[in-house]
């Protein structure tokens, strides 16, 4: 696959973007106390990010997707996106087809 310099381009933006906030947001976290991360934690541990709402843990090969009861939002943790990448077509169409519709 021939990749176009503009996309090369826009992809090092992109990731100079996200290493820009990245490390502002790591500043401002280094602000909020252990006892302010736990709250917080308490606060929105299993809940969706975009409605609030519970999130139901499916366990499929190995990986430990969430779905939002309410939106049907599909969230990852760390290394499951790498995971789902490695996937076979047929493996990913039978992922998909796990979740509710
Ligand atoms: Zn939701």
């Amino acid at each position: 696959m021939v990749v176009k310099a503009s996309e090369k381009e826009e992809e090092y933006f992109a990731r100079m973007e996200f290493e820009r906030r990245k490390k502002t947001m790591e500043e401002e976290h280094k602000r909020i106390s252990e006892g302010g991360k736990r709250k917080l934690k308490d606060l929105h541990y299993m809940r969706c990010p975009k409605c609030g709402m519970e999130l139901i843990e499916l366990t499929y090969k190995r990986m430990k997707i969430d779905e939002c009861s309410e939106c049907k939002g599909i969230w990852l943790d760390a290394g499951e996106l790498d995971a789902m990448a490695k996937l076979e077509k047929t493996g990913l169409d039978k992922f998909f087809s796990i979740f509710t519709k």
